[in-house]
């Protein structure tokens, strides 16, 4: 009998590891809530938080989910608001979480993205259906969009996240939309394989912070202000000035891994190794040499 017992727990346990990615998979509903004045923030469903802006005449979104599904939750609680069409899809950077949506809206939609998020969509994108949602319009330094009257800027500092991350500014209510630029309570991620830089992040999060908001809305986390950045910032360069020590001091990377308590997730198969930012920052500062 308690042999049996014994065996119904460690089934239980078994079965339990095995759905665990099922159970994160579960996603939370899409949920609507108002920023300020027309700006809206888009929580839930598959993917990175997205936002939406009702124009005179047109809607803009930002960024696409994860899924088709969850794009398509996403239009419907638009669709609640407003019957005004959606013009246009900005894509913050190029990251499956924020564009794998993409699928979910119209086709022949205007999507506007940086040229090297495109780059990096092109590459991502196999899929035939996929490959009709490539961005319509890139740029490279800034652009001025309007809908209806109202201005919207989208400005790129600089590689960060990615090296095509950028920012989506309403000057009039002082909002911006970040995408990954940020990340509260954890580490920054920096994407070495999209040319994404620790270095970088920070001139990027400072040029943020001389803009004349005060509400920034990002991907994975609740909305946050010029002191969480600033925050952020600090703790960056901490750690850089850090780790750039204990390499003068000959420290070797395991060594330093060690000074930050870092341990190595373990990699999937046929992932990408998953690099701590303490490694991410080791490469760069040893590469520069
Ligand atoms: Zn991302």
């Amino acid at each position: 009998m308690k042999k049996i017992f014994k065996h119904f727990i460690l089934t239980g346990l078994i079965l339990f590891i095995l759905l665990l990615p099922v159970f994160a998979q579960q996603q939370t509903p899409i949920k609507v809530h108002q920023v300020k004045g027309n700006i809206y923030e888009v929580k839930g469903g598959s993917g990175a938080n997205t936002g939406f802006f009702i124009g005179e005449k047109g809607v803009l979104v930002i960024d696409a989910k994860m899924s088709e599904e969850s794009a398509k939750q996403m239009i419907a609680e638009i669709k609640k608001l407003t019957s005004n069409p959606i013009e246009h899809i900005i894509l913050t950077h190029s990251d499956g979480d924020h564009v794998n949506g993409l699928i979910g809206f119209p086709e022949g939609i205007n999507i506007i993205a940086h040229h090297q998020t495109r780059k990096h969509m092109d590459k991502a994108f196999k899929e035939p259906k996929q490959r009709l949602y490539l961005p319509t319009q890139t740029f490279s330094n800034k652009m001025k969009l309007y809908s209806g009257s109202k201005l919207i800027k989208l400005l790129f500092f600089g590689p960060a996240h990615t090296n095509g991350d950028i920012v989506v500014f309403f000057p009039e209510e002082k909002v911006a939309f970040l995408g990954d630029l940020i990340f509260l309570g954890r580490d920054l991620l920096i994407h070495r394989h999209k040319n994404g830089s620790s270095f970088g992040a920070v001139k990027t999060l400072k040029s943020i912070l001389e803009l004349d908001a005060d509400t920034f809305v990002h991907g994975h986390g609740d909305i946050a202000n010029k002191s969480d950045i600033e925050g952020l910032i600090k703790s960056l360069e901490e750690k850089q000035n850090k780790i750039k020590a204990l390499i003068q001091e000959g420290k070797t990377l395991e060594e330093i891994k060690k000074v930050f308590n870092v341990e190595d997730r373990p990699t999937q198969p046929g992932r990408r190794r998953w690099l701590s930012l303490v490694e991410t920052i080791y490469l760069e500062i040893t590469e520069k040499k």
